[in-house]
């Protein structure tokens, strides 16, 4: 009798867990979050573990990728794009290489060294660039112009990195802390208001309406608002055709962050 007592029993225990179950499930289920999708272009806070993401990029885009300055680039840029100082060091500092379409339609490899806070956003901004058939004249370090901003602009040579003041001032640029971008620069000069005698102030691409603009390269003049405006602004970065006093129609920067 006992043993007929205890296996009702479990059996009613055993039933009533069965019919409690799916209704536990369900209540599970309705508790849990839908997954978010993580956004494309969420830069993550780079840290000493960031190398390995640094080389998952590299393996992920062929002719995209990002490294820590290696001794070979040190020697490259030191004395030139890269002086002793006390606000960047080396670590600081990614050097990303990159592909994008000439002017003449052919595929090239270009390099930047950036800081290593926009490094993710940078080697996004160009890859999305490289996928649009922006056309570049050249990405080089401006090493190969002796960190010579204006014989680099006189290229057309879009370049990043360069530990300089701000031209006219003893004030650190933004290209400093490689937190600055300028994009073919000979079609987007730097105006600077009134002088009158500036070199660029005579440049054809100073004009900046494109009815009126009589240069061969008027359709890639950057303007407020179109797709590298907003390709750069989506990332973060302010655009110097914004500014007041200057118009820097060919540089987009991040301001400086604390360490
Ligand atoms: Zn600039």
């Amino acid at each position: 009798m006992r043993w007929k007592l205890l296996l009702a029993g479990l059996v009613s225990f055993g039933t009533i867990l069965f019919l409690l179950w799916p209704g536990m499930d369900t209540k599970a289920g309705q508790e849990e979050e839908p997954q978010k999708e993580p956004s494309r272009y969420a830069a993550p806070e780079r840290s000493e573990a960031s190398e390995e993401a640094e080389a998952s990029a590299e393996s992920s885009r062929e002719g995209f990728s990002c490294h820590k300055l290696d001794k070979e680039i040190q020697r490259r840029i030191s004395g030139k794009s890269y002086k002793p100082n006390d606000y960047v060091t080396f670590d600081d500092l990614r050097h990303i290489k990159i592909r994008y379409y000439g002017f003449d339609g052919r595929v090239k490899d270009g390099e930047l060294i950036v800081n290593r806070r926009i490094a993710d956003d940078v080697l996004e901004i160009f890859y999305d660039l490289y996928c649009s058939r922006y056309p570049l004249q050249e990405v080089s370090l401006v090493d190969k112009y002796d960190a010579d901003d204006e014989r680099s602009m006189a290229a057309n040579n879009t370049s990043c990195f360069n530990y300089r003041e701000i031209a006219g001032t003893d004030k650190l640029s933004n290209h400093a802390y490689g937190l600055a971008i300028d994009i073919n620069p000979l079609i987007n000069p730097c105006i600077r208001q009134g002088s009158g005698t500036a070199a660029e102030e005579q440049s054809v691409y100073a004009q900046r309406d494109m009815t009126k603009c009589r240069g061969a390269y008027k359709a890639y003049m950057i303007q407020k608002g179109d797709y590298i405006y907003r390709l750069f602004q989506k990332h973060g970065f302010s655009w110097g055709g914004d500014w007041s006093s200057v118009k820097d129609y060919q540089h987009f920067e991040k301001p400086q962050m604390t360490k």
